[in-house]
C-alpha cells in the first residue's frame, strides 16, 4: 500500500519494507550522522527494524565522507565490511565519497545503489524504487551490478531536512547544506554543492517537534552555517532569534561558524540570549596571513583575533574551540611558527588539529611547497600539546564554581557525564549516578580534574 508523506516520502511501497532489518554506518561529520539518523527514523516508520549486533540486515546504508584520503579509504573498507557481513543485503551508499567517486563505489562488489548528494534528499524513494525494481528485475541488483544516480555539482539543489537525536542527549538540527567558498584545499563544495537552506519557519517547527519528544538541547549543524539565507533571503541572526523563542529548548549550540560570518551583532545577541550557550567553534585553519591567502580564506588573522576578543569581552567564560589545519601546501616552518605563536597568545579553549590531506581536483595542488608527513606529525603534536594546556587551564579556572549540567545517559554502574553551559565536561561518580538524571539539568559544584584530565568531577548540591 503506497503512503503519502511530505516532504520526502511519497508513493512508497511499504509492503516491501515491513518486517525487514537495516544496518547503518556513518563516516565523517555531525551532518552525516544527523542525516543517517533521520533516514533510520524514516525507515522505522515504514516498518524496518535496526539489525542487532551480529544479525544479518536486509538493507545496509553507508553514509560516506571524503574529507581526506584516509576518509576515502575508510569508506571503501566499511563498504567491503558491510557487504561481507550482510551477504544478501541491498547495499546503498551515499554521501560525499559517493558523490565524488560514484563510478568507483558502483564498481565495488555487492553495492546495489549509489546516490549522490542531490539524490540523498529522496533516498527512501530511490531505495524503494530500486529495491522494488531489483525484485522484479527492472533495476539492476547486486547480482547484475549496481545502479548509481549522481548529478553535477552545479545541479545539486535539494535539501535533505534532518533533526535527529544523536547517541547522546542532544539533537542535531541541519539548518544549511553546501558551500560557496571553495577554499583551495577543500572538496566539500564539489561533494555537497552550493549553499542552500530551508526556511526559518520550517526549522522552528522542527525544534518544536524536538521539544515534544523531550529534547532540551539542539546543536545547529551545516556546512557553512553562517551563510544561511542564500535560498530564502533570510539571515542567520534571524534564525537564531526565532529558535531562541522556542519554549522548552533550554540550550542551543552552533556547531561551527566561519569567522567572517560571525558578526558582532550575533556575538552580542548570544551574550544576552535565553538559550544560545557561551560556546563557539570557529575554523581558523592557519594563523599566518600568507597561508590564509593561499587557502583563499575570507579573513586575516587580525579579524580572527578581533572576534575572539569581542566574544571574551562579552562572555569571559565562553568556551572557544578552533579548527587548525597543519602542513598544508605553502606552510613553511616560519608560517607554522606564526600560527603557533598566534594561537598561544589567543584566549581560546581547545584546538581541533587536522593534518592537511591532498585531495584530487583541488587548486591547492598547484602550490609548489609541500610539507613532509614527518613535519605534519611534529606540527600536529605541538598544537595538540598547546590545546591540552589551554583546555586544562580553562577547566582549572572553573574548579569550585557552581554550574548547571545537562546529564547524558550512562550505563548502570558507570560514571555519568554531562556538559555545563560553557561546554565543560563533567563527571558524576558511579555511586551518585542516577538514570533519572538522564537529560536533566542539574546544578552541581565543579570539583577537581578527573585522572584522565578530560572532565571535572561533579559534586551534587
Ligand atoms: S568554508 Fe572552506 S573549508 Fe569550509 S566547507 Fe567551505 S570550502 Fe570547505
Amino acid at each position: 500500500m503506497p503512503v503519502n508523506k511530505t516532504p520526502i516520502l511519497y508513493m512508497i511501497d511499504t509492503s516491501a519494507f515491513q518486517g525487514k532489518t537495516a544496518a547503518y554506518y556513518t563516516l565523517g561529520c555531525k551532518l552525516n550522522f544527523s542525516e543517517t539518523s533521520t533516514f533510520g527514523k524514516m525507515l522505522q516508520e515504514l516498518g524496518v527494524r535496526t539489525a542487532q549486533k551480529g544479525e544479518r540486515a536486509d538493507i545496509c546504508l553507508i553514509n560516506t565522507c571524503s574529507v581526506t584520503e584516509v576518509a576515502d579509504k575508510k569508506c571503501r573498507q566499511q563498504i567491503h565490511r558491510m557487504v561481507r557481513e550482510n551477504p544478501s543485503a541491498f547495499v546503498v551508499v551515499t554521501g560525499c565519497y559517493a558523490q565524488l567517486e560514484a563510478d568507483e563505489v558502483a564498481k565495488i562488489d555487492g553495492v546495489s545503489l549509489v546516490l549522490g548528494s542531490d539524490e540523498k534528499a529522496n533516498l527512501i524513494q530511490f531505495l524503494s524504487d530500486a529495491w522494488t525494481g531489483a525484485r522484479d528485475g527492472s533495476v539492476s541488483s547486486r547480482e547484475s551490478g549496481s545502479a548509481f544516480f549522481r548529478k553535477k555539482t552545479k545541479d545539486i539543489k535539494s535539501f535533505a531536512p534532518s533533526c535527529s537525536r544523536g547517541n547522546r542527549t542532544r539533537y542535531f538540527l541541519k539548518v544549511q547544506d553546501g558551500c560557496d567558498y571553495f577554499c583551495t584545499y577543500c572538496t566539500i563544495p564539489y561533494a555537497r554543492g552550493f549553499s542552500r537552506n530551508p526556511t526559518i519557519a520550517s526549522l522552528v517547527a522542527q525544534a518544536e517537534e524536538a521539544v515534544s519528544e523531550g529534547g532540551k538541547e539542539i546543536v545547529l549543524t551545516g556546512v557553512n552555517i553562517g551563510d544561511f539565507g542564500k535560498t530564502t533571503g533570510e539571515h542567520f541572526i534571524n534564525l537564531v532569534k526565532a529558535l531562541d523563542g522556542v519554549e522548552g529548548i533550554r540550550r542551543y549550540r552552533i556547531s561551527s561558524l566561519e569567522p567572517d560570518l560571525l558578526s558582532d551583532e550575533l556575538i552580542s545577541y548570544c551574550a544576552q540570549s535565553r538559550a544560545f550557550m557561551p560556546h563557539f567553534h570557529i575554523p581558523l585553519q592557519s594563523g599566518s596571513d600568507t597561508v590564509l591567502k593561499l587557502m583563499h580564506r575570507h579573513y586575516d588573522r587580525q579579524l580572527f583575533a578581533d572576534k575572539i576578543h569581542r566574544i571574551k569581552e562579552l562572555m569571559p567564560d565562553a568556551f572557544i574551540g578552533v579548527d587548525v589545519m597543519v602542513g598544508c601546501r605553502g606552510e613553511t616552518p616560519e608560517c607554522f611558527e606564526e600560527t603557533y605563536e598566534f594561537l598561544k597568545a589567543l584566549d581560546v579553549t581547545q584546538l581541533h588539529v587536522f593534518p592537511y590531506s591532498e585531495r584530487p581536483g583541488t587548486s591547492a595542488l598547484n602550490i609548489p611547497y609541500v610539507v613532509s608527513e614527518k613535519d605534519k606529525k611534529l606540527r600536529s603534536k605541538r598544537l595538540l600539546d598547546l590545546s591540552d594546556e589551554k583546555t586544562i587551564a580553562f577547566y582549572q579556572h572553573h574548579i569550585g564554581l557552581e554550574a548547571e549540567v545537562l546529564f547524558e545517559k550512562s550505563t548502570r554502574g558507570r560514571a555519568m557525564h554531562g556538559f555545563t553551559r560553557n561546554y565543560i565536561r563533567v563527571e558524576l561518580s558511579p555511586k551518585e549516578a542516577d538514570p533519572a538524571m538522564d537529560n536533566q539539568l542539574v546544578n552541581v559544584r565543579l570539583g577537581e580534574l578527573t585522572a584522565d584530565k578530560q572532565s571535572l568531577k561533579a559534586i551534587l548540591l
